[in-house]
């Protein structure tokens, strides 16, 4: 088995996920972190916690760029990381294909997260070859082995950075495996 970690940052109202931004760690080492540039930013102007703990955190340009950035962008549209929707959909089947047939999904409260993984390809039923079609949840795997959150490793810093987060649950799980075989 390979695992992959991953966090999804996004706007949801109830009825819609939007995609903000994805952080992806493998256990084969490699790590994928991308910003979607389709994101509705005028409806997260509006939400004042994604622009107090997640905007922050968006790629914001390096030297020159990050003085020129105007004000009224979430993020800088030039930095690497920023890409279309359908570029991060490309992108993450094949991150995940390239983890092997043996994958599994991890992340934290994953729900809404395969949600709006899964809905970068469009509805259920066009779920790429080689994703699996659910997502392990820390959460249960916590619950499980009896334990309360306070009693797992806590994130030191970057919450609410996709990549940061992907890695955090990485450790978690990670730490969880452990528990696990020695009870
Ligand atoms: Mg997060």
């Amino acid at each position: 088995m390979t695992a992959i970690d991953y966090d999804l940052e996004f706007l949801e109202d109830g009825r819609t996920i939007e995609l903000i931004s994805i952080g992806m760690v493998c256990d084969d080492g490699r790590e994928y972190y991308a910003v979607n540039r389709d994101m509705p930013v005028r409806r997260i102007r509006k939400h004042k916690w994604l622009m107090e703990n997640v905007v922050p955190h968006l790629p914001k340009g390096h030297g020159d760029q990050r003085i020129h950035m105007p004000k009224r962008w979430l993020f800088h549209y030039a930095d690497h990381r920023v890409k279309h929707r359908k570029t991060i959909a490309n992108e993450v089947a094949e991150f995940i294909r390239a983890a092997g047939p043996d994958v599994e999904l991890w992340a934290n409260y994953g729900a809404y997260d395969h949600v709006a993984l899964a809905q970068l390809w469009g509805p259920m039923i066009a779920l790429p070859d080689g994703v699996p079609m659910f997502t392990h949840d820390i959460q249960q795997e916590r619950a499980r082995l009896g334990l309360a959150w306070n009693d797992l490793p806590q994130q030191e810093s970057g919450e609410h950075n996709a990549l940061a987060d992907a890695r955090h649950n990485q450790t978690v799980r990670r730490w969880l495996a452990e528990r696990a075989q020695s009870a």
